[in-house]
């Protein structure tokens, strides 16, 4: 029998449909929204990333993200709740079970736990980034949710794809599935033309960390 949430939306079905959008970030929802607004598709934004590092940095991506719902005419719901020590937590709660398991653990679980890999952490944000959007679309009436995290060439594509299909059968509401990828000069292009900031790492304090000194732009 056919899984109705192992694929994205059936594209079959010519009818509209209320889409929930998961705003990482506004460069990387440039492309899909045009794309998605384009289409047959409903789209309100939640924008939901409470583990950005420094507390300015979140407000600058806040903003750049705030300025592209209006320059496209696009409803948000802004989540504005600024929650790193709750990520922190969680990403260390991952690292503290893995490390029990004997077969799976990391090899080093003490390092693991004081720096979490990307791997780990990653699969961590991810997740909780798509199972807060695959909540709000359900309690808004929306028919399926999605994520401008594909639209990343820096970030576990196919793994997101993987958790998302994971959730909408875990909530009974459709993931749509795009390779938002195939747009990412054009997003660049766009993001430049409309002057929104661009940030120089992907957001935690792990990533932060890792990007080393960060010029100021002149
Ligand atoms: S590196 Fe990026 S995707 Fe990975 S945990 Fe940090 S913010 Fe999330």
């Amino acid at each position: 029998m056919k899984d109705p949430f192992a694929s994205s939306i059936d594209k079959s079905n010519k009818g509209p449909f209320k889409l929930l959008v998961h705003i990482c970030c506004g460069p990387c929802s440039v492309y899909p929204l045009k794309a998605l607004l384009a289409g047959r598709a409903e789209v309100s934004g939640f924008f939901h990333n409470p583990n950005i590092h420094p507390y300015s940095e979140f407000k600058k991506r806040l903003e750049a993200a705030k300025t592209l719902a209006r320059h496209l005419g696009i409803d948000v719901v802004f989540d504005e709740r600024y929650m790193p020590r709750g990520f922190i937590k969680g990403v260390k709660a991952k690292a503290a079970d893995l490390a029990k398991s004997r077969s799976e653990g990391p090899a080093n679980p003490a390092a693991e736990e004081r720096f979490p890999s990307k791997s780990l952490r990653c699969a961590y944000c991810y997740s909780s980034r798509l199972e807060a959007t695959a909540r709000a679309a359900l309690e808004g009436g929306f028919d399926a949710f999605t994520s401008t995290l594909l639209y990343s060439t820096s970030q576990g594509h196919d793994e997101i794809k993987a958790l998302g299909v994971d959730l909408a059968r875990k909530y009974g509401i459709l993931f749509y599935y795009e390779d938002f990828r195939k747009g990412w000069q054009q997003g660049l292009d766009e993001t430049r033309a409309i002057g929104l900031y661009r940030q120089r790492y992907c957001g935690c304090i792990y990533s932060r960390i890792e990007r080393g000194p960060v010029k100021k732009k002149s």
